[in-house]
């Protein structure tokens, strides 16, 4: 088996110590390849290759021509769907549907950001007579992208999108976890004519190349998106060079549902907002807040629905697929065991299939009840098929409940009454509210990022492509 190489100056090698980490698919525990692990001395030169790239050829590119490259790229993503698709369901384990709507949605981030590359603007200040003020936007330089292991493809079109739609070049570090569509996204960005240094790809852990690459002089921003813990050495790393950056780190996002709801649509979207990616998503709904007169029927026919879900093997396309690892399968059922010791009532358990083999990462989704607001299942991110449902008397109730949490991602609004619906919108200390809906991933065009523990910036949507550019003020005297 032959380790995938890394992207250096539009050159695949290998990494410079021979190094390399083996893949393992969640759903058996099986090696299904290796990729290169690079060391520091990679991490520099593939910074070096960013910046020649910067300050050479692709400065040249118009915004339009960038735009047409990215299109490009989009259309072989969708060329190469079903082959993106297998890989990315056998690297993460996750069920094929799941995968095959993030190769559509990393297609989609190329198309958006490939149309939205001559379409910002900069500005015209009126100012004293006789000046001009024009505030130019222009790209950052060098971006630093360090991701997670949960969605990987996704995230690729996510963060290198609206980098190199503003006219960046980017070094990018996926997770040693899960990077092999990563890196056959990399080799059709190749084919689709990137000049050589604009788009570099460096496989390795996160100790070694991810702090080479976040510690790095030479770049002028980062992008990451992981744990709260690495979160925050990245930040002491970048602010040594006083490197700007945007960070997504996580949530324990609360779905409020009102005594007027439509129960039916809601329990969908609940459903869909736990399981997803196993809740291996930093958006996932993992805290359900249901309004005290109807919690029972409600959590009752949620229960319901809950114990029909299935876990099991990518290849059979079932609600939920193994956790990435046996470290994260572990850490997920620490999580259950301290919930038992609590004492904490189970209120539905989905189903593990007779045919998951026994050394893939599965868990069993788990819904509990009346979880006591101090509790860690209530306050920390499980990052796996945990969902806790929590009884609330009244809006303020449920305002302060939702707002009594380290993290500010996402919440979802569930309520027929138009007042409240905006009422909850603007009391909601987070970065995305869904009102009679939710949605985790997709939606390329909706500004997204938290508050508190759950970082800082923005992405997706024309909000990413401010973050990756600074507003530069010209000023000129013209009498
Ligand atoms: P998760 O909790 O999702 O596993 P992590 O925060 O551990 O997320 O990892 C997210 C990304 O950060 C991965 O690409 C990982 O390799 C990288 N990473 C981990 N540790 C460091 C570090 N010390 N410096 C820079 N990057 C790191």
């Amino acid at each position: 088996m032959k380790a995938s190489q890394l992207l250096i100056g539009g050159k695949w090698q290998d990494a410079s110590t021979g190094a390399t980490i083996d893949m393992v698919s969640p759903s058996d525990g099986k090696k299904i390849g290796m990729i290169a692990d690079a060391s520091a001395e990679n991490v520099h030169a593939a910074v070096a290759a960013a910046r020649r790239a910067f300050e050479g050829y692709w400065s040249t590119f118009s915004a339009l021509e960038r735009g047409r490259l990215m299109h490009k790229l989009s259309e072989l993503i969708n060329t190469h769907h079903e082959e993106l698709t297998q890989c990315e369901a056998a690297d993460t384990g996750k069920p094929l549907s799941q995968a095959r709507a993030d190769v559509t949605v990393c297609a989609r981030y190329f198309e958006f950001y490939g149309g939205a590359a001559d379409k910002l603007h900069g500005e015209v200040i009126p100012y004293l007579e006789g000046h001009q003020v024009t505030v130019l936007r222009e790209p950052r330089g060098v971006v630093g992208h360090i991701i997670p292991w949960n969605y990987p493809v996704s995230m690729f079109g996510r963060t290198i999108g609206p980098a190199l739609a503003t006219g960046n070049t980017c070094v990018l570090k996926p997770a040693e976890e899960a990077c092999l569509g990563v890196v056959r996204l990399a080799e059709l960005a190749c084919e689709a004519g990137f000049p050589d240094g604009v788009i570099n790809v460096i496989t390795g852990h996160g100790e070694t190349a991810g702090a080479a690459l976040s510690s790095h002089s030479d770049v002028d921003f980062l992008s990451f998106t992981g744990s709260p813990e690495v979160g925050t050495l990245i930040q002491i790393a970048a602010a040594k060079n006083h490197t700007p950056c945007v960070l997504e780190l996580g949530g324990k996002s609360p779905q409020i549902v009102f005594a007027d709801a439509e129960p039916e649509a809601a329990i969908q979207a609940i459903l869909k907002a736990i399981v997803q990616n196993a809740g291996q998503t930093c958006s996932a709904g993992s805290r359900v807040l249901v309004q005290r007169s109807i919690y029972e029927p409600f959590v009752h026919a949620l229960a319901k629905q809950f114990s029909a879900l299935k876990v099991g093997p990518h290849s059979e396309d079932l609600n939920c697929g193994g956790l990435i690892s046996q470290v994260q399968k572990e850490r997920v059922e620490k999580f259950l065991n301290l919930a038992t010791i609590e004492g904490l009532e189970i209120a539905a358990e989905g189903t593990i299939v007779a045919s998951a083999d026994p050394n893939g990462f599965f868990v069993k989704p788990t819904l509990f009840s009346l979880v006591p607001e101090k509790s860690a299942l209530a306050r920390e991110e499980v990052f796996g098929p945990v969902l806790s449902a929590i009884p609330f008397d009244d809006e303020m109730d449920a305002i302060r409940i939702a707002n009594d949490s380290d993290y500010g991602l996402v919440a979802g609004v569930w309520t027929e009454n138009g007042g409240r619906q905006m009422r909850m919108a603007k009391r909601l200390r987070v970065g995305q509210v869904f009102i009679n809906s939710y949605g985790a991933g997709g939606g390329v065009e909706l500004p997204f990022g938290g508050v508190k523990k759950s970082g800082h910036g923005r992405e997706k949507g024309f909000e990413a492509m401010r973050e990756f550019t600074i507003a530069k003020t010209v000023v000129q005297v013209h009498g």
